[in-house]
Formats: structure tokens, C-alpha cells, sequence
């Protein structure tokens, strides 16, 4: 009888609240005072947010079991969190694991072999990644050398550019997987950094991708590009953090462009996106595009609407973010669309 309740209440709660099948995925680099700020939070800042999370009833699950619930279309438990981190850096192992092994909290690491291998200071050993994977970290892929993916090389075909991507993840897969036995098919974009023909590159693999754009992961996100709030820099403190706990998955029906990658001088790119409208206000809907105020945009029709930036977008990295707050409930829908440009000349940033 208790059980057929609970499944009662759950369809009620799914009724009424179709759109809360979501979770927030918080992506981190560094737990350090001495790291660069912009990608760092301090030691205790991680510690005061871990502990936000357990006092606030939050389910931090492992980052696989947000993915399988998204894939098989499945709710998960209100409140899910799943934790990451970039790179393998050495405060992953020497500050972070102490705390999330306190808490009990499951998480995951991207990295990438070649600086893995390197031995840098900062950097974790694979023995130390085997530790973290021995207690219940999750090793993921985060390619071979942490080179920007879609850049192709001088001189190079598109079927060369894929088949030399498609040899670096399936080799960095290879290498995780025989240092820790994992293979767990989870691909964290170097830099953020994915186009459509790379995000379909991962599905004919079978991985799936994480970017670095904002938002709630959920039925309606792209398994090739599911969102990751980062936690840093300026965005590293309570307020902003408790504003990203509450983001819920914006009902996003189609939008277009999908194709991150702007190439031959659009540089403004007019996105039209068309929602499920249930929990919605269109008045409330703001996007926020590089270098303006926040923007009402243009409705073209009840469900669907467009925007597009006033000047052209900087070459390299930028985003369009809108948000929404639920009619019926708490927090923010978001929806983040990535963007990445060359130069004037056709030619890549250098970092
Ligand atoms: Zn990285």
C-alpha cells in the first residue's frame, strides 16, 4: 500500500510538474587558494557549498546515473546534483576528494592523458586518479591532449579532421580504461569548444558530451552538448551558486542554429528558439547576449522566439543565455547556446 502511494505521488508530482526532470551539473577546476581565480574556488568555499548541498536535502548522484535517467527519459529525484571536475588537477586529489568522501558524495573527473602523463606538479599521477577511482570517483575522457577539437590542422580534409578526433578519444577511452577499468563514454569538450559534425562524431561512437555552457541538464537537453554550470571565479560565491541549484531544464521543443561554429563573417547569429510554453510567461523571458543588457526578445508566435546580437560576436568562445522563471514553481528555466568563431581572417585564437 506505502509503495503504490509513492508511485501515486511521484505520477502527481510528474503531472504537475512535467518540467523539473532536471538536474544541475556544477563543473569546477581548481579547490585552491593559488590557482588562477578565474578557474578556482578556495578550500573553503568548496567545503561551505558541499555543505549547502547535504543540509539542503540535495541528491548528489554520479554523473552516469544523470545521463541514464536523461537517456531512457526517466525522472530523477528532485534536487539532483551531479559534481566535476576539469582536468586532474592535484587539488582534485589533495583538497576536494577529503571533502567529498566526507560527505559521501559521488563525482567525477575529466582528464586528458598526454599532461596527465606529463607528471606535472599540478597535475594528478595516474596512480592518484586509480585511488580516486578505487573510492568511487568516476574517470572520464576529456581527449588525448586537450587540443581545441574542432580546429582542424593545416591542410586537413574533414575525413582526416574526423578520423584523427575519432582516434584521440577512442584511445584516450582506452588508456582510462586500462588504468582504472572504467569506460564510462562521458566526453567533457576541451575548452567547452563542439560543433554539430563533432557532436555527431560522439554519437556515432557512442559517447556522450558535456559542454561548458549554463544550465539544467534534462529531457530536452542535447546528449551530444548537456550543460554544466561552472563554479568559479566570480561565480564561485553562496548566492550564485543557490540561483544555479534551482535551474531547471528549459522546454526547449527545436532551436536553430544548432551549429555552434560560425564560419564566413556571421558573426551575429539570429537563434529562433520554440518552447513548450505550460510553465511560461513569454513576458518574462530574458536572453542575455556578450556585451548588451539583458534583452526582451522578439516572439514571431506564441511558442517560439528570436534573438540575435547587436554587434558581432568576439572571435573564439560566446554564448547566448536566456532564462525564464517557472509559473508554478521555483527557480529558472535555462537555455544556453554556444558559440565559437575564428578571426576576421579565418584564423583560430591562440591560448
Ligand atoms: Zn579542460
Amino acid at each position: 500500500m506505502l509503495c503504490s502511494l509513492r508511485v501515486l505521488a511521484a505520477i502527481i508530482l510528474l503531472v504537475a510538474a512535467p518540467y523539473s526532470l532536471a538536474a544541475v551539473i556544477l563543473q569546477y577546476h581548481h579547490v585552491s587558494e593559488t590557482a588562477p581565480k578565474v578557474t578556482s574556488v578556495t578550500p573553503a568555499q568548496f567545503k561551505e557549498q558541499m555543505q549547502y548541498l547535504a543540509d539542503n536535502h540535495f541528491q548528489v548522484v554520479p554523473l552516469t546515473e544523470v545521463v541514464a535517467s536523461i537517456k531512457a527519459k526517466k525522472a530523477l529525484p528532485a534536487k539532483t546534483v551531479a559534481i566535476t571536475f576539469d582536468d586532474g588537477y592535484r587539488s582534485t586529489f589533495d583538497t576536494a576528494h577529503p571533502i567529498l568522501q566526507a560527505f559521501g558524495f559521488p563525482y567525477t573527473v575529466f582528464v586528458s592523458i598526454a599532461p596527465t602523463a606529463k607528471g606535472y606538479r599540478d597535475m594528478m599521477s595516474w596512480p592518484q586518479l586509480q585511488q580516486l577511482a578505487q573510492q568511487g570517483a568516476t574517470i572520464a575522457n576529456h581527449s588525448y591532449r586537450h587540443d581545441h577539437l574542432i580546429r582542424r590542422l593545416a591542410d586537413e580534409t574533414e575525413a582526416q579532421w574526423l578520423a584523427r578526433v575519432t582516434r584521440d578519444i577512442l584511445a584516450t577511452e582506452s588508456e582510462i580504461k586500462a588504468k582504472t577499468g572504467q569506460s564510462v563514454k562521458l566526453l567533457a569538450y576541451p575548452y567547452g569548444e563542439y560543433n554539430t559534425r563533432l557532436q555527431a562524431l560522439l554519437t556515432e561512437v557512442g559517447f556522450v558530451g558535456l559542454g561548458q555552457q549554463s544550465g539544467a541538464a534534462g529531457p530536452y537537453s542535447l546528449l551530444t552538448a548537456l550543460p554544466r554550470f561552472p563554479v568559479a571565479g566570480a561565480y564561485a560565491d553562496m548566492d550564485s551558486l543557490k540561483v544555479k541549484l534551482a535551474a531547471r531544464n528549459m522546454p526547449v521543443v527545436s532551436s536553430s542554429p544548432t551549429n555552434p561554429e560560425l564560419a564566413d563573417g556571421h558573426w551575429q547569429p539570429r537563434l529562433q528558439v520554440t518552447l513548450e510554453m505550460a510553465d511560461i510567461n513569454p513576458a518574462q523571458l530574458r536572453c542575455y547576449l556578450p556585451g548588451q543588457a539583458a534583452v526582451k526578445p522578439q516572439w514571431i508566435s506564441a511558442d517560439s522566439f528570436q534573438v540575435q546580437a547587436l554587434k558581432p560576436l568576439p572571435a573564439g568562445r560566446s554564448r547566448y543565455n536566456c532564462t525564464v522563471p517557472s509559473k508554478h514553481g521555483h527557480g529558472y528555466y535555462w537555455f544556453s547556446q554556444s558559440w565559437v568563431r575564428p578571426d576576421d581572417q579565418g584564423q583560430w585564437l591562440i591560448e
